[in-house]
C-alpha cells in the first residue's frame, strides 16, 4: 500500500524540499520536519563477499513499469504525473512487485528550480550547437529521479614474482645475471560509484560525480516523495567484478612498469591477487534528468543532485563544424602557401 504523506493543514501532498530538507505541503507550503525513523535500523554499508545475495522487499511505495525503456520506477506520491524519468515516456504502467530497496540515500541539494536553470546555462555552452538550440529546445518534464548505484571501497593487494634478468660489467666483460624477485602492490580504492540500474550507464555516472558519500545517510523514503526511484536491475557481483578486473590490471601493469626500469627482461611474472576489506552501500543518488527535444528529435540531460554539475548530450550545427573544419583547411593551406 502506498504511505500517504499528508498535510494536517489542506491535505495536500507533502513533498521533500531540498531546498529547506524539510517535507513541504505543494498546496499550502506548510512545512515539517522528517520522520525518518522507519529505516534508522538499516545499515549504511554492508560488507561484500561473493555470496552476498540481495533480498527483494515488498514496496511501500508506487511502481510501474515504463514499456518504452523497460526501467522499473518507484514514486511515493499518489497524485503525480507520471512521466518515466528514464526516457521522458509517458507509457507507465502500475505493477504490484518487489524492488530493491537501497540501504542508504544521498538526498537532493538542488531544487528543481535551480535545475532547470542550470539546464539553461548548460545548454547555452554547448559548441557547435545550433544557434537557436537555446531558444528551440523545448524542456520536458525535468524530473528528480534517485539512480540506484553501489558504494564500493576496498583494498586490493596483487602479490608477484617473477624471473629477471639485468646486464652486469665485470673487468670490461659483459655479464647477464638472473635474479628471482618478488614482491606486494597494494592500494585502496574508496567511493567507487557503480551504476545499479542498466539504463544508466558507469560512464554518465562518472560525468556525474564526484558524490559527496559523507552525506550518505540510511535511506528514508520521505526522501524520494516528489521524485521518483529506479529499481536496481544490475547484478552486484558481476558489476564489481568488472571494476575489480580493472583495478587489478592498472596495479599489474604497474608492477610490470616498476620491472622493466629495474631490469632487462622479465620472464615468469606470477601474480596473486587478494581482496581486503571490501564494503559497499546500496544507496540512492540524485539526479536530475530532463529529456529535451529539438527539432522533433529527443536528447538528454543530467545534473548531479547534489552539485548541479550537467552531463549530457546536445545536438551539433553541421555548419558550425563545417566552418571549424573549413577554418583548420584554410589555415594549412595560407601556412603552405607562405612556406613555399
Ligand atoms: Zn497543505
Ligand atoms: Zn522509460
Amino acid at each position: 500500500m502506498a504511505r500517504r504523506n499528508v498535510c494536517d493543514t489542506c491535505g495536500g501532498n507533502l513533498l521533500f524540499s531540498p531546498d529547506s530538507g524539510l517535507m513541504e505541503c505543494e498546496h499550502c507550503g506548510n512545512a515539517i520536519a522528517l520522520k525518518k525513523s522507519k529505516s534508522a535500523s538499516r545499515p549504511l554499508t554492508r560488507r561484500y563477499s561473493e555470496t552476498y545475495t540481495m533480498t527483494p522487499t515488498e514496496s511501500t511505495s508506487q511502481t510501474y513499469l515504463c514499456s518504452s525503456c523497460g526501467a522499473t520506477v518507484s514514486f511515493e506520491e499518489t497524485e503525480v504525473k507520471k512521466r518515466c524519468p528514464s526516457c521522458g515516456d509517458i507509457s507507465l504502467n502500475r505493477q504490484q512487485r518487489s524492488i530493491y530497496v537501497p540501504d542508504a540515500i544521498i538526498p537532493f541539494v538542488v531544487s528543481r528550480d535551480k535545475a532547470i536553470s542550470i539546464f539553461r546555462e548548460w545548454i547555452g555552452s554547448r559548441k557547435f550547437a545550433p544557434n537557436n538550440l537555446k531558444q528551440m529546445a523545448k524542456l520536458g518534464k525535468i524530473s528528480g529521479l534517485y539512480i540506484p548505484a553501489w558504494n564500493f571501497s576496498f583494498r586490493l593487494v596483487v602479490g608477484y614474482n617473477a624471473d629477471v634478468t639485468r646486464t652486469e660489467e665485470r673487468n670490461d666483460q659483459f655479464f647477464t645475471k638472473h635474479f628471482y624477485v618478488d614482491g606486494v602492490e597494494e592500494k585502496t580504492f574508496a567511493n567507487v560509484l557503480l551504476t545499479a540500474n542498466k539504463r544508466i550507464s558507469n560512464q554518465t555516472v562518472d560525468e556525474l560525480e564526484p558524490f559527496d558519500a559523507s552525506k550518505m545517510i540510511p535511506y528514508s523514503n520521505e526522501y524520494v516523495f516528489g521524485f521518483s526511484g529506479l529499481d536496481t536491475d544490475l547484478d552486484i557481483h558481476e558489476s564489481f567484478e568488472e571494476v575489480r578486473h580493472e583495478k587489478e590490471n592498472a596495479l599489474k601493469s604497474k608492477i610490470r612498469s616498476n620491472l622493466k626500469e629495474k631490469y632487462e627482461t622479465i620472464e615468469k611474472l606470477d601474480t596473486f591477487d587478494q581482496l581486503k576489506g571490501c564494503t559497499f552501500s546500496h544507496t540512492y543518488v540524485p539526479v536530475w534528468a530532463n529529456h529535451y527535444t529539438y527539432n522533433g528529435k529527443q536528447y538528454h540531460c543530467y545534473i548531479n543532485g547534489q552539485t548541479g554539475k550537467a552531463t549530457g548530450k546536445a545536438p551539433k550545427s553541421f555548419w558550425k563544424i563545417f566552418g571549424l573544419i573549413g577554418g583548420i583547411v584554410g589555415a594549412i593551406a595560407l601556412a603552405a602557401i607562405i612556406i613555399f
